[in-house]
């Protein structure tokens, strides 16, 4: 039979809630590599290079179509280049003349023009050409991937339900997710809080990360479970686990249900302390899980998708259009948007910055931003424009220093004079605040807490910086330690530092969602929890029944611990009683 029925069980990062099963769907590179093989009839083998050409053109057509409803224009353009590529008897004139003057086969042929064409744009000093390459390279390659009859994944071309199973995803992997059909993924790689986890709870598919060898195991067409509350995963699982997994699939929706019922309550502790549960976004379409579940506003909005998957940046025009829609819809309530946070495993690859050794650590967020200006000045004027249409709240991401965040402010208060002295309305009412993500300045909050409106606590990044440890590395998991006595004297400090200056603290770190974090949070004086929009639910039906007075009274012992087992044990102990 060839293939493998055993079942197999492995765990991973549990990354996104939920429960699904369906059948394997591989995303690894095939291998292409050619080799010459003897050919004694040249015609018939140009028949099977045209007819390698016509199937890429094909799929090309498909890809190109699926790009230009589900992308936008932008995206679609570079298929419809890569079809011109296909056209051209430039390059496909010489693979016929190499295979009939030289007796080479189809793939070898296609393989040596295509590496001669890549060799001479690559080395010209001129960015256009260099991305040519590129699209010369991916092209052939699919031409060559038909000669060999092997089979280039296609994320968008996925139209059954499947399982995704792959190394990794990069975010705009994952934005391209068609939601109908991918009902769930597992990697191979990554964190909670790697982005693609974090995007596929806002999508709401079930996701594993970090098992390390999900590759190795399964196989195309393999079923699959992921218990993506559990970080279960199960290969060819038998009859009875399918029944389990079905079993528990329905009672994890009737929880759902049961949270549900909660939509429009306010967030209450059972001694009356109203703290706030707001929901992270990455593009306008989310606002409308928010509004499902409940979210009493934005709490981050992560610019950055805006200027992803595509090939150029967005104009002042379009990010107009998609910050007036959100807070539009969100009707006044809070919305705090974050300026552009590029860098880290959010690349972009039209700004054709250099490779760096250490991209978490390098030129990135406000840094890029406070020296590619324009790029920074069109942001800020479409985001003061569109302050008219709700409640705008504006933060910095990647702060490290006051003199960062004084250069940011100016910026944003030039293009303000700007805007007025054009004649264009902006709000007087835009909160001005940072995100707390390197330990410079939650150590140094009391000086910051007096220059800003308020705080918003990136965890994501904090604990990664100050536990020195990737949060996108399974191998140092074990490191990432959210409730580490480090890390909640840090939050502490902050905490404390605003509310001495009249300022609130939000978080927008996964960790607000964390139902063993949420308890430590509400006794340290946490103001607004910002998480992924399905947790919000869970997340009000834990806080109605914990006591505001009982969690304060954590604190000192808490902050006295030395390990993170301890607090765990101290919280699900107090949390049992
Ligand atoms: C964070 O660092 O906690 C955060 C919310 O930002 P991001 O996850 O986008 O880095
Ligand atoms: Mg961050």
């Amino acid at each position: 039979m060839g293939v493998n029925t055993v079942e197999i069980s492995m765990k991973g990062i549990a990354a996104s809630a939920g429960i699904a099963m369906g059948k394997a769907y591989l995303l690894e590179s095939p291998n292409l590599t050619v080799t010459q093989t003897p050919i004694t009839d040249p015609e018939a083998e140009i028949g099977r290079l045209t007819q390698a050409v016509e199937t890429s053109k094909i799929e090309l057509e498909k890809v190109k179509e699926h790009a230009l409803h589900k992308l936008g224009p932008d995206k679609a353009e570079i298929f419809a280049a890569h079809l011109l590529v296909l056209s051209d008897p430039e390059l496909i004139d010489p693979v016929k003349d190499s295979i009939r003057n030289e007796g080479l086969n189809a793939e070898l042929a296609m393989s040596n023009v295509a590496n001669m064409f890549i060799g001479m744009f690559e080395q010209m000093d001129n960015e256009y050409m260099k991305e040519r390459a590129a699209d010369i390279r991916d092209v052939t390659n699919r031409v060559i991937a038909h000669l060999l009859g092997v089979t280039i994944p296609n994320l968008s071309l996925i139209s059954e339900e499947v399982i995704l199973v792959a190394e990794d995803l990069t975010p705009s992997d994952t934005a391209q997710l068609n939601r109908q059909y991918v009902k769930g993924f597992v990697t191979n790689i990554g964190g909670r809080t790697s982005h693609s986890a974090i995007m596929a709870r806002s999508m709401e598919i079930p996701a594993i990360v970090g098992t390390k060898t999900i590759t190795r195991e399964a196989e195309p067409g393999m079923m699959i479970i992921v218990d993506g509350n559990q970080g279960q995963v199960i290969i060819n699982p038998s009859e009875s686990v399918v029944a389990e997994y079905e079993q528990k699939k329905q009672a994890y929706e009737a929880q759902k249900a049961e949270w549900a019922k909660l939509k429009n309550e306010a967030t209450v502790t059972s001694d009356g302390e109203h703290v706030e549960l707001a929901a992270n976004i990455g593009t306008p379409e989310d606002v409308q899980g928010v509004l499902d579940n409940g979210g009493e506003g934005v709490g981050l909005y992560r610019t950055e998708f805006l200027y992803m998957g595509r090939n150029q940046l967005p104009t002042e025009e379009e990010q107009f259009e998609s910050y007036k829609t959100v807070l539009e819809r969100m009707q006044g309530k809070p919305v705090v948007v974050r300026t552009l946070d590029i860098g880290g495993d959010k690349e972009l690859p039209y700004l054709h910055l250099p490779k760096e050794l250490n991209p978490f650590l390098g030129f990135r967020a406000i840094r890029l931003c406070l020296e590619e200006k324009e790029i920074f000045r069109t942001q800020l004027r479409a985001l003061l424009r569109a302050s008219v249409y709700g409640n705008l709240k504006i933060m910095f991401p990647m702060v490290a220093t006051v003199e960062e965040f004084l250069e940011a402010k100016e910026m944003l208060l030039e293009a303000k004079e700007e805007l007025l002295s054009q004649g264009v309305s902006v709000s007087d009412e835009i909160e001005l605040g940072i995100m707390v993500e390197i330990p410079s300045v939650a150590i140094l909050a009391d000086q910051f807490a007096e220059l800003v409106d308020f705080f918003s606590i990136g965890t994501n990044d904090l604990i990664q910086y100050t536990m020195a440890a990737d949060r996108m590395n399974e191998r140092v998991a074990y490191l990432y330690q959210p409730y580490h006595p480090a890390i909640l004297r840090l939050i502490d400090h902050v905490i404390q530092a605003a509310h001495k200056n009249g300022k609130w603290v939000g978080m927008c770190g996964e960790m607000a969602g964390d139902p063993i974090a949420i308890p430590i949070l509400l006794g340290l004086g946490l103001d607004e929890f910002s998480m992924s929009a399905t947790s919000i639910l869970p997340a009000r039906s834990q806080i109605k029944k914990l006591s505001k007075q009982e969690t304060s009274g954590w604190r000192d012992k808490m902050l006295a611990m030395r390990t993170s087992d301890e607090v765990v044990a101290f919280v699900k102990g107090n949390m049992e009683n």
